[in-house]
């Protein structure tokens, strides 16, 4: 095995549990004899040694900034049970917390760093899991993972395999980043435009094929649940709603109205299709395509006003070069909203830029209500739920952030 030799003392934060390695930390790289290439490949597994050749752990060997990213502690070896091991470990956790009820077959499995596996994200949706890897060390364990998946996990029998987006674009990788991994029972490719999972008792149609992200955006649901508290009698604004997650939750919660707007058709249909499944007869809903400055400024300007409005945007920053003018964007788009509400409204605001830190968001949210000059209290701080855990010693997990405000 490849070994990485760290510079004197850039073992410190390894033994504190951090699962990465930045290149500049590196003093030497030592390559097996029969290696086959001049220099380690993007993916394989790599020992990291401290400058006095302590073994610190095994990983995954990066290009980039992050050379490694640490799989197993204090270990030269990954155990032999390791993928099993650990997704059992995830899976434990999950059924502590309460997660896996007949009333809610919608989980993630694993969350990357958050589960101690770096790179590698696992979504369940009853009968299919939808492994995405973030890394081409975990795309080489693509098929492991599957199998301790649907080891593991038994209501799991099919196992979709969706990096596309995901694995470094240029990455050379073997084989298929789209298909299936595991496929034993009747679910087909066909299927996925008819599957139904259930997320606390509503029911969300799945579309992992052509769906955004693994098909649905899981870590929402402790927040659309307190969106439900809140809609009682209440015209509900559902901006950028992808999939009508909230939207259903405002709906059972007993919501006079509920608007949703998103820049797609798709997700529009989806929405609609969702809505209709679990409210049939359903008159207080509607749906439209729109972007949503252009939305929010047009009824806006008509006098349009909401008791509740939720903006889940998209990440307006990816990089963090990009973080400016995404705090601008944050800082607009609510402004907008802000105005928009009656006296007495709420509003959940959220932003999942992992670049965008909790303090620059609020800061930006702030600037949004001094220019509206409206009175603005915080009820909550929301944050990326229990199934999406972060390692405390990786703070940088840390992504999805809301704020919910009383607006006077
Ligand atoms: N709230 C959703 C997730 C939102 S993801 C949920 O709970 O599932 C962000 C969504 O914003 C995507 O569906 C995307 O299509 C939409 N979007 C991106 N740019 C937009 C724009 N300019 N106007 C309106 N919607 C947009």
């Amino acid at each position: 095995m490849t070994t990485i030799q760290l510079k004197p003392r850039k073992e410190e934060s390894i033994l504190r549990f951090h699962p990465w390695v930045f290149s500049g930390a590196i003093a030497r790289v030592t390559l097996d004899a029969d290696h086959p290439e001049p220099a380690p490949v993007e993916g394989e597994l790599v020992r990291v040694m401290s400058s006095e050749h302590k073994v610190l752990g095994v990983g995954h060997w990066q290009v980039g900034s992050i050379a490694v990213r640490l799989l197993a502690f204090g270990v030269g070896e990954l155990p032999e049970l390791f993928w099993q091991e650990r997704i059992a470990a995830a899976y434990r956790m999950r059924q502590r917390l309460g997660l896996l009820r007949e009333d809610n077959t919608i989980y993630r499995l694993i969350h990357g760093e958050g589960d101690s596996l770096p790179g590698l994200v696992v979504d369940i949706y009853g009968a299919t899991a939808v492994v995405q890897a973030h890394s081409v060390g975990m795309h080489v364990y693509r098929r492991q993972i599957a199998q301790a998946v649907v080891d593991t996990v038994s209501e799991v029998t099919a196992v979709y395999y969706k990096s596309d987006d995901t694995l470094p674009f240029k990455a050379p990788v073997e084989g298929d980043r789209t298909g299936w991994l595991i496929q034993q029972s009747a679910v087909s490719n066909q299927q996925s435009e008819e599957y139904w999972a259930t997320e606390n008792g509503l029911e969300v149609r799945i579309d992992w094929l052509r769906g955004q992200k693994t098909g649905f955006f899981i870590d929402q649901r402790e927040n659309r649940a307190l969106v439900e508290r809140y809609a009682r009698g209440k015209d509900v604004l559902n901006m950028f709603c992808y999939t009508g997650g909230f939207s259903l939750y405002a709906l059972r919660g007993e919501a006079r109205t509920v608007d949703s707007v998103d820049v797609s058709q798709k997700a529009i249909d989806l929405v609609n299709t969702n809505v209709a499944r679990n409210f049939p007869g359903c008159t207080n809903h509607r749906a439209v395509a729109a972007d949503a400055f252009d939305y929010l400024s047009a009824q806006c300007a008509e006098g349009r006003r909401y008791d509740l409005i939720i903006l889940d945007p998209p990440a307006f920053a990816k990089h963090r070069d990009a973080v400016k003018n995404a705090l601008r964007g944050y800082q607009r788009i609510n402004a907008k909203a802000i105005e928009m509400i009656r006296p007495g409204g709420i509003l959940f605001t959220f932003s999942c830029s992992q670049a965008v830190d909790k303090e620059a968001f609020r800061l930006a949210v702030f600037s949004a209500a001094a220019q509206t000059g409206r009175k603005v209290r915080i009820l909550h701080q929301l944050h990326q739920p229990q199934d999406h855990p972060i390692n405390i010693y990786h703070p940088e997990g840390e992504y999805l952030k809301g704020l919910v405000l009383y607006v006077e």
